[in-house]
C-alpha cells in the first residue's frame, strides 16, 4: 500500500465530516447536480493521493485509465436503463483519450451497451465483466438461456450472463429468498451464481473476470501503470488485476451499499461518481 494516500474508511471516519454523511448513497437524485461541487472530504482524499496520481499523469503514454461504468461513471439509478453518464464526465473522458495510451471501460453491461451509455469514441469497451474476451464462455449460452426464461420482473439477459435485479422489489427479503432458489438451481447446472448490489448474476464457470480483462488489456499494450475505479464486488477482481503493476491506483467509489472489502482494497476512496470526476480531472 502506498503511503500518504487517502484510503480506507478508518482514515475517512476521522475526517471533519460526520461518518453518517460519508454514507450518503450515490442514489441521491441530487448527486449528478453536485458534479462541480467537491465534497471537502473528497477533495482532501484527492490531495492526499496527488503524488500517486502524478505517477500516472506525468507520463500518460505509459499509463492506462480503466473504469467501471454503473455506479462509477454513471450514478446508480433504480432502473439500469435509466442510467446516464453526466456530460462533464464525457468531457473528461475525451480529454483522457487524447492523453493516455489506453482508456477502457470494463462493465457488467455488454460492450455495445457500455458504448451507447458512455458515448465516447477511442475508449476500449469490454463487456460482461470481461467474459467478452473469453471465447470458452460461448459454450454456456444455452444453459444461461434457460434461466433467461425464468419469470422475473427485472431480468436482464446479456447472453453470457443472466442478471436478476430486485432493487424495486416490494419485499427485499422475499425477493432475496426467491433468488436464493434460482441461484441453487443455477449452481446445480454448473453455472456460477454471484451476488452484487441488489442483483443476482448467473454466469459461465469460466476463469474470466474484470481482473483477467485488466491484465489482458495492459499486456496487449505493454503497460505497467494503471488506475482502475469501481464500486462493486466484481471491481475487486479488477483491483487485483493491477497487482504487480509498477504504478497501481485502485479507486473505490464507495457508498452505503459498497461490498465489504472495497474501501480496504482501495488506494483512494471517493464517495460518488462526482468524487471520481474530481480524480479524473487531475489525471
Ligand atoms: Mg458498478
Amino acid at each position: 500500500m502506498p503511503s500518504g494516500v487517502g484510503r480506507g474508511k478508518d482514515q475517512h471516519r476521522h475526517d471533519h465530516r460526520p461518518a453518517a454523511d460519508a454514507e450518503q448513497s450515490t442514489e441521491e437524485p441530487g448527486d449528478q447536480a453536485d458534479d462541480d461541487q467537491l465534497h471537502p472530504r473528497i477533495l482532501g482524499a484527492v490531495e492526499d493521493g496527488l503524488g500517486l496520481l502524478a505517477a500516472l499523469s506525468g507520463d500518460p503514454t505509459r499509463a492506462a485509465i480503466m473504469l467501471d461504468v454503473d455506479g462509477t461513471l454513471a450514478p446508480i439509478v433504480t432502473r439500469p436503463e435509466l442510467a446516464e453518464v453526466p456530460e462533464a464526465a464525457r468531457v473528461e473522458l475525451r480529454r483522457l483519450v487524447s492523453r493516455y495510451t489506453l482508456v477502457a471501460c470494463i462493465s457488467g453491461r455488454t460492450g455495445d451497451e457500455a458504448y451507447r451509455l458512455v458515448g465516447v469514441d477511442g475508449i476500449a469497451y469490454v463487456g460482461v465483466h470481461g467474459l467478452e474476451l473469453a471465447p470458452e464462455a460461448d459454450a454456456w449460452r444455452p444453459s444461461l438461456h434457460a434461466f433467461a426464461e425464468v419469470d422475473w420482473p427485472w431480468l436482464e439477459d446479456k447472453g453470457l450472463t443472466v442478471a436478476f435485479h430486485w432493487r424495486e422489489a416490494e419485499d427485499d427479503a422475499v425477493a432475496r429468498s426467491e433468488l436464493e432458489a434460482v441461484a441453487a438451481q443455477a449452481r446445480a447446472s454448473g453455472l456460477e451464481a454471484r451476488w452484487g448490489r441488489k442483483v443476482l448474476e448467473l454466469r459461465p464457470p469460466v476463469d474470466a473476470d474484470k481482473g483477467t480483462a485488466v491484465r489482458a488489456l495492459l499486456a496487449e499494450r505493454g503497460l505497467r501503470r494503471a488506475l482502475y475505479a469501481g464500486d462493486d464486488t466484481t471491481d475487486l477482481d479488477a483491483f487485483r488485476g493491477l497487482d504487480g503493476c509498477e504504478v497501481a491506483v485502485r479507486v473505490a467509489v464507495a457508498s452505503a451499499e459498497s461490498p465489504s472489502g472495497l474501501r480496504e482494497a482501495a488506494d483512494l476512496v471517493v464517495a460518488s461518481p462526482a468524487g471520481l470526476l474530481a480524480v479524473l480531472r487531475v489525471l
